[in-house]
């Protein structure tokens, strides 16, 4: 399907969009990537979405799905009342204990925090809202003391942000959901609160090369590895709901900007995530301050921006991916949009793949050519071409179907699948073929195409040919 538009879109799915009409109408409305999150989605219901988005690829083209796995997320047991009030400055004990939780003392039955607490460590529980310090840590027992008051419930989820937790970074959950999402063919796997490069490993050695991979981040300790972390991952998401809660506030507009630059230099996809249009969950129109951050977004040059509560629960799920959609197509025209996507510089790798795609994108602003077309079977030169944030469209050509499907998650790459050319007349005809039926550029209209050479063999991108659409391809070479 042909976008005005080069961010993507990425809907989380759940009970506000679970029928195939309902998945159609996102699709129509901008959705280019749709999000299963692992926590909410029984297995059955994965298998269920995912059948219906593939049927809706005949229609509509490749579509990623990027299935969320839960990660380790730490709760405290149940409370024997339901909850307790805590006044500040009182203190609490959690313990290891089975039985259910009172003023003295609440279950906290993860060894893992005794292992890293420490006194003076903060202690978050329910996404931040009650802040606590701990006093005291040994094995299966620390103090802590509120420093806000505040309602303790039962179940509330917790956060130690300052410590790094000796903690898998997949649980027994998601290796089934994995596995699971892997046999069902979704193209990309989140995972969630990534701390180390060593989690994006462990991952990888199930993975292995059957879907791309994108580290969530969202905890201190995955920002002192950033670098590492992108490295080794497909790309990353700036996970805004829990990072705002294991960091201050006020550093996540911060975080995100750096996030966004490191996969940019890297050719990474960053994805914007949590809470862009969460009025719209109960409101047909957004709040300005949100339509302000989903702009900012796409302004910095995300490649995706992500909605969650707003798609998958909320009472809108098709007016704020449209919303989204308009917001986006608006900042791309703004007079000020290229100079700031353009504002830092993006020096290319010495390989031969990377100066191809810095020349193409250089090429096509020159001679102001309709489009770029992109053969690749790996997808590493639409990737790097995206890098250059061109002006034209970007059609990748791949012959298999899991490029198109992961590349769709990119900045400005229209995937298409199509046949291996064997020779550069069939590369240019094919070119034309989907320059027509896609619209991106017509007969007399100029473009660009590379490819590597001999084709067939992936990783050889090494040629670039400027031709006319309808006046090139009959000739021998
Ligand atoms: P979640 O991840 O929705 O799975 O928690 C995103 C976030 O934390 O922002
Ligand atoms: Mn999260």
């Amino acid at each position: 399907m042909k976008r005005k538009r080069r961010v993507k879109i990425i809907a989380t799915l759940g009970p506000s969009t679970s029928t195939p009409e309902q998945l159609e109408r996102l699709v129509v409305a901008g959705a280019d990537v749709f999000r299963i999150n692992m926590s909410h989605s029984s297995h059955d219901d994965m298998r269920t979405y995912i059948a219906a988005l593939r049927d809706l690829e005949s229609k509509y083209g490749p579509i990623a799905i990027l299935a969320d796995l839960q990660g380790p997320k730490l709760r405290i047991s149940s409370i024997a009342e339901g909850s307790i009030q805590l006044e500040r400055g009182q203190t609490i004990i959690f313990d290891a204990n089975h039985t259910p939780g009172t003023i003295d003392r609440v279950g906290l039955l993860h060894p893992e925090i005794y292992a890293a607490a420490e006194p003076g460590h903060t202690l978050l529980i329910d996404d931040g809202k009650l802040h606590m310090r701990v006093l005291d840590a040994r094995p299966g027992r620390i103090v802590a003391e509120a420093i806000t008051g505040g309602v303790l419930s039962s179940r509330k989820g917790v956060n130690l942000p300052d410590a790094i937790l000796p903690l898998a970074s997949m649980t027994p959950k998601d290796r089934l959901d994995c596995e699971a999402a892997l046999e069902a063919g979704v193209d990309w796997i989140a995972i969630s609160f990534v701390q180390r490069v060593h989690d994006v490993r462990d991952v990888r050695a199930i993975v292995g090369d059957r879907a791309a991979i994108m580290a969530k981040i969202e905890r201190r300790s995955a920002i002192a590895e950033i670098d590492e972390i992108l490295r080794e991952s497909d790309g990353v998401m700036v996970a805004r709901g829990d990072l705002g809660v294991e960091m201050p506030l006020e550093q996540v507009p911060g975080l995100q900007k750096q996030l966004l630059r490191a996969g940019r230099d890297l050719g990474k996809p960053v994805v914007v995530a949590t809470q862009m249009l969460e009025s719209m969950t109960s409101s047909p129109v957004p709040t300005r301050a949100e339509v302000s951050d989903v702009a900012t977004a796409v302004f910095e040059g995300a490649d995706a921006v992500m909605l969650s509560a707003e798609s998958a629960t909320g009472a809108y799920p098709v007016e704020a991916v449209a919303t989204m959609d308009r917001v986006a197509r608006e900042v791309e025209k703004d007079v000020n949009y290229e100079s700031i996507l353009h504002f830092r510089g993006t020096p290319s790798d010495k390989t031969a793949a990377d100066a191809i795609s810095a020349a193409a994108a250089s090429i096509a602003e020159t001679l102001k050519l309709k489009a770029i077309f992109c053969y690749t079977a790996t997808g590493k030169t639409g990737l790097r071409v995206a890098r250059q944030r061109p002006a034209q469209p970007i059609v990748v050509l791949t012959p298999v179907i899991e490029t198109a499907r992961r590349l769709n998650l990119v900045w400005g790459l229209h995937c298409v699948q199509t046949s291996d050319p064997a020779n550069t007349g069939e590369m240019v005809r094919g070119a034309e073929e989907v320059a027509r039926a896609s619209g991106y550029a017509d007969d007399g209209d100029r473009v660009l195409v590379c490819a590597g050479v001999p084709f067939k063999r992936p990783g050889s991108t090494n040629m670039l040919r400027i031709f006319t659409i309808g006046e090139d391809s009959g000739k021998p070479h």
